[in-house]
């Protein structure tokens, strides 16, 4: 989406809205791409001391970093909350993961980067020590989106700080006040190595950040992402895109109704379904479709939507971003006008700021965009099928692949989460694969390249570097000049003792 459209940038700085009253909260200077290079320049001088450091070295200043998370979370909470438009429950998320994050990271690195011994394959490599050291790119460019402010910017950082690289991050431009209070907070309070710090701006800093860095790590919308790898292949630097979702689930006629209608619920409605794991259109086989729809219009039509406090709390707050708002819109509309039901919701609240009610759409079909394109707001699209071919086949009708869910008993839930193509798939949950984080979180198709989290969501911020070290040797190996006829009439016959993988081959005898 244009940004400009979004957030009226005064001359050089955004305009930072709250999305719950649309009153300014803020102006913050963008950084111009000559700032952006002097700050990459910057901390690029401080990563040789960073990666010396090591790996003990690096977790005792993230596990700093966690402890002023978690003393500083309600803080920040005020923050982000202020910024998105979130209730506060949906906010609360970000300091736990995070912590949990630097110690999962800090406890595993060693395992997951450490230097690899190799034994060589073969015997002719008897006289070699095979070594694998993964040693960090320099600098990472983070350019993240507005949905979870911190898990998409820090959560990311995390990993790549361990790793051993320095790390600035371009926040999104609608929501860039929570994680500068982070990034300061590092350098003042903590007095954090200089090697990680944030710039500012619209789609120009971000472009400037991909021309100075050695790795991109993106996650946005899969129009931007396009646009990050075109220019990061100027500089032939590699990337790795967290893009958008259409995340389907199935809910099988053998599944608990109960738990499958909460949980559609929830996996639509949290955040006001701008998540990318986001549950946005449903499958129901026949047997339970009735009981379905009846449970879960029940359960989205009693949600409280507003602005909450701690006396009063709600549970779906606004959408972030303006033009969001006017993409969920569209999609509703389209749906309606096709014929489409809205069970509840079904238009934007009544009240000031960016909302829109939660809304579940029934007799809609993969002609509408509501089916197709990543509608990122509180709705869902309920389809009755026959069976769970068909909602296999339905799920999979899709150019997004990033996550799923699948309902019913466990044996045949399982199976069929087998068969859906995507990154990630909860067997009788929602979401919950993202705080998974032991295993890779990416997407298939247009919804990404690379992963996060796992061993490689580490991993990728390195380099591998082989070294292959000599035990033992003469003045020159046998495979070296000169080319004798004793070579020929020794190394073949050797070669072929080797690979060949039956007597005759290996002895060379006649057929
Ligand atoms: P967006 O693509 O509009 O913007 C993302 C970031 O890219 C912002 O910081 C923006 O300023 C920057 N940007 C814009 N143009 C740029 C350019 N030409 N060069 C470099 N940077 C540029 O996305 P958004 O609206 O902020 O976020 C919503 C999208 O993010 C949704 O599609 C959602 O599914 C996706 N998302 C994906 C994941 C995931 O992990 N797969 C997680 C959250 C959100």
């Amino acid at each position: 989406m244009e940004s400009a459209t979004a957030v009226s940038t005064a001359e050089e700085s955004i305009e930072v809205l709250d999305p719950a009253t649309g009153a300014v909260i803020e102006n913050v200077p963008i950084d111009s791409p000559e700032n952006v290079a002097e700050t990459v320049q910057r901390v690029r001088a401080n990563q040789p001391e960073w990666e010396a450091v090591g790996i003990e070295g690096r977790y005792h200043w993230l596990g700093k970093l966690r402890d002023w998370l978690l003393d500083n979370q309600e803080r920040v909470l005020d923050t982000m909350q202020r910024e998105t438009g979130k209730v506060r429950a949906d906010a609360e998320n970000e300091p736990g993961y995070l912590a949990d994050l630097i110690n999962f990271y800090g406890s595993r690195a060693a395992g997951f980067i450490g230097e690899e011994s190799v034994r060589p394959h073969s015997p002719l490599l008897a006289a070699k020590k095979l070594r694998i050291q993964y040693r960090p790119y320099p600098v990472v460019g983070i350019i993240s989106p507005w949905n979870f402010p911190l898990i998409l910017s820090l959560g990311d950082a995390i990993p790549a700080l361990q790793a051993g690289c320095a790390v600035v991050i371009k926040p999104s431009e609608f929501t860039p006040l929570g994680l500068a209070e982070v990034v300061e907070a590092w350098k003042q309070e903590l007095g954090g190595p200089d090697v990680f710090d944030c710039v500012h701006g619209v789609g120009e800093t971000g472009g400037a950040l991909v021309d100075e860095v050695d790795f991109v790590q993106f996650t946005g919308s899969d129009r931007t992402g396009r646009k990050v790898m075109a220019r990061a292949a100027d500089t032939l630097t590699p990337v790795s895109l967290e893009l958008g979702g259409k995340d389907p689930m199935i809910v099988l006629s053998d599944a608990d109704v109960d738990r499958a209608a909460n949980a559609a619920a929830w996996g639509g409605m949290m955040n006001a379904g701008q998540i990318c794991l986001s549950v946005e259109r449903i499958y129901v086989e026949e047997p339970a479709y009735d009981e379905f729809i009846n449970k879960l219009a029940t359960e989205v039509g009693r949600l409280r939507q507003g602005v909450d406090d701690a006396s009063n709390p709600k549970d779906v707050g606004a959408m972030t971003s303006p033009n969001q708002a006017a993409i969920v819109e569209e999609h509703v509309s389209d749906a309606l006008a096709a014929g489409a039901r809205a069970l509840t919701g079904g238009k934007r609240a009544e009240r000031p700021g960016d909302y829109f009610e939660p809304t579940v759409l029934v007799d809609v079909d993969h002609s509408m965009k509501v089916m197709r394109d990543e509608t990122f707001g509180p709705v869902v699209g309920v389809m009755k099928v026959r069976d769970a071919e068909e909602a296999v086949r339905l799920a999979n009708d899709s150019r997004y692949g990033l996550g799923g869910s699948v309902f019913g008993e466990r044996e045949r839930a399982e199976q069929v989460a087998r068969r859906v193509e995507c990154g990630a798939v909860n067997v009788n949950d929602v979401l919950i694969n993202y705080f998974a984080m032991d295993v890779p979180m990416g997407g298939w198709k247009q919804s990404g390249i690379g992963t996060r989290h796992g061993e490689g969501g580490i991993k990728k911020y390195c380099r591998s570097e082989s070294l292959v070290i000599t035990r033992f040797g003469g003045k020159r190996e046998p495979t070296w000049y000169p080319y004798t006829r004793t070579r020929r009439r020794l190394l073949a016959p050797i070669s072929r003792f080797f690979n060949a993988r039956d007597w005759r081959r290996r002895l060379g005898l006649e057929r």
